[in-house]
């Protein structure tokens, strides 16, 4: 079991991780279970039952503020209306959603209603399937997958199971949003999807030290058509640069960073890997520069994995292409099309910040990875091709000959696009298959510039409609 270390401090400045659920389900045992005895601070809030509680956790060393909703609304219009209520407020502030649910009373109507407002945000979901205390519960878990989310935890607040497994989780799907969400009106939280495409775009630039990510970022900030404006309220941090392109709000991630680490030459690597991954954090799109002359060497291989691994979208900048002749450049980019094969899903530019060459594209393809990064496809969609991907390839038998199902689909969340697919043997599904489903998926949707996720999930039952093998 990982130490939990705990700050008695409370930060504003910190993300927030919300508890939802109706009465009853454990929200507030889960909440003491997962501060372990911290103060919370109590928020009054008018007209509610009980109060919004906070406090601050730190797991693996990665901090937020977990809060637990509170009562609900009394005059919001029966149980439902005040669920709805609540769910809004918890949307509203949270980074990342934990739906509490209870298996000893089973999926009710008002959970389901919860769980589809909450799918709709696009913000990440953990499903905290309470109450399993002991292993014997675990088979009443398959009304729980069936609410569609990838992430589910058996968890007990009462005994600590599952608990270790639900903070890693959380500390997980923070990755994807440390930096606190933009402020914006309550009312345009429940299509968060579509308001987040509206936001500003978090752009950061990471490579090698001298292979011209200041250069492109003063040559996209100085020209004419870029409006830098330093307007309160616009920026999430005094070090990062708002600007507009063509219309669309980018903010550039750490332009001060880059300034200040040009001026220093000696970091350690492991000092550059944690500057890099701070970056990425913040970020939604990655562009990642290579020098065109020096090609992608075994350092850029491991930026290329921290990005992947961070589930950001991302672009290739092949940068000072005015060093190459004009005939070297397409073998210069097929060379680190070969290198970092493994993110062959990032499209890629070549620029000169000296020229200017193809630096506006810089910003016109982030937008677009951007777009297929945020990108929903719905379970129905999805299921037409995933029954004909399935057919033509189906997967290989287990071990013993046993016949492996696949049952259906869903994407449970986007930023990156993550997918659950349901089938009676998670195991025995191996990576090539894996990368097969994955594979086809692009070919049908394209998703260019966005890494996919694809999780497989134990399911006993049958879907209708779904059979494979
Ligand atoms: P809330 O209204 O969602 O905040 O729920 P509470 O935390 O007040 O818990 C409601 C009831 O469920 C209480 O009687 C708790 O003791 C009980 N409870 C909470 N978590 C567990 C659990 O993991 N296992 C069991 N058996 N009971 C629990
Ligand atoms: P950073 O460390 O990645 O931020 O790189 P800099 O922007 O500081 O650039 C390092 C050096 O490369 C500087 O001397 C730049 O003038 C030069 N440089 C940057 N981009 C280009 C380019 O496109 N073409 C050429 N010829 N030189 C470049």
């Amino acid at each position: 079991m990982k130490r939990r270390g705990r700050r008695s401090s409370d930060d504003p400045s910190l993300p927030v991780v919300s508890l939802v659920g109706r009465p009853n389900v454990g929200k507030s045992s889960l909440f003491n279970r997962l501060v372990g005895g911290q103060p919370a601070l109590v928020e009054d809030e008018p007209g509610v039952t009980r109060d919004r509680r906070y406090a601050v956790c730190d797991w693996e060393g990665a901090r937020f503020r977990l809060a637990d909703t509170g009562g609900l609304d009394p005059s919001a219009g029966g149980i439902l209306g005040a669920m709805r209520s609540q769910t809004l407020r918890a949307v509203e502030e949270a980074a990342v959603l934990i739906l509490v649910l209870d298996v000893k009373e089973g999926i009710t109507p008002v959970d389901e209603a919860v769980a589809q407002v909450l799918r709709r945000t696009g913000k990440p979901v953990l499903l905290a399937a309470n109450k399993v205390d002991s292993a014997t519960r675990e088979p009443s878990m398959g009304e729980v997958f069936r609410l569609g989310f990838a992430q589910v935890f058996a968890v007990s607040a009462t005994h600590g199971r599952g608990v270790g497994d639900l903070l890693d989780a959380t500390v997980a799907a923070l990755g994807g949003a440390a930096t606190p969400a933009q402020p914006s009106e309550p009312g345009d939280q429940m299509d968060a999807e579509a308001e987040d495409e509206a936001g500003p775009i978090s752009l950061a630039f990471v490579g090698k030290p001298n292979v011209g990510k200041s250069s492109l970022v003063n040559r996209l900030l100085g020209e004419e058509r870029v409006l830098v404006h330093d307007q309160p309220g616009t920026t999430r941090d005094p070090i990062d640069t708002p600007f507009r392109w063509q219309g669309r709000e980018f903010l550039l991630v750490d332009t001060a960073g880059l300034r200040r680490r040009r001026a220093i030459d000696t970091l350690t690597e492991a000092v550059s890997a944690k500057m890099a991954r701070d970056q990425l954090a913040r970020a939604d799109v990655v562009a990642l520069v290579i020098d065109a002359q020096n090609g992608a060497t075994a350092e850029d291989a491991k930026l290329a994995s921290f990005i992947e691994e961070s589930g950001r979208a991302a672009l290739m900048v092949i940068n000072k292409s005015d060093l190459c002749r004009r005939a070297e450049i397409d073998q210069k980019v097929a060379a680190v099309r070969e290198e970092l094969g493994f993110m062959a899903w990032a499209p890629v530019v070549v620029t000169s910040a000296v020229t200017g060459r193809g630096a506006g594209e810089i910003p016109r393809v982030a937008a677009e990875v951007f777009e297929q990064w945020c990108r929903r496809v719905p379970t129905s969609e999805l299921n037409k091709h995933f029954e004909e991907i399935v057919t033509r390839r189906p997967p290989p038998a287990g071990p013993g000959g046993r016949y492996v199902r696949l049952y259906y689909i869903t994407q449970a969340q986007v930023r990156p696009p993550s997918f659950f697919v349901s089938t009676n043997y998670p195991a025995a599904v191996g990576f090539p298959y894996r990368r097969y489903l994955v594979n086809q998926l692009r070919d049908i949707y394209g998703f260019e510039g966005s890494p996919l996720r694809l999780v497989l999930r134990a399911h006993q039952g049958k879907k209708p409609g779904r059979k494979a093998g």
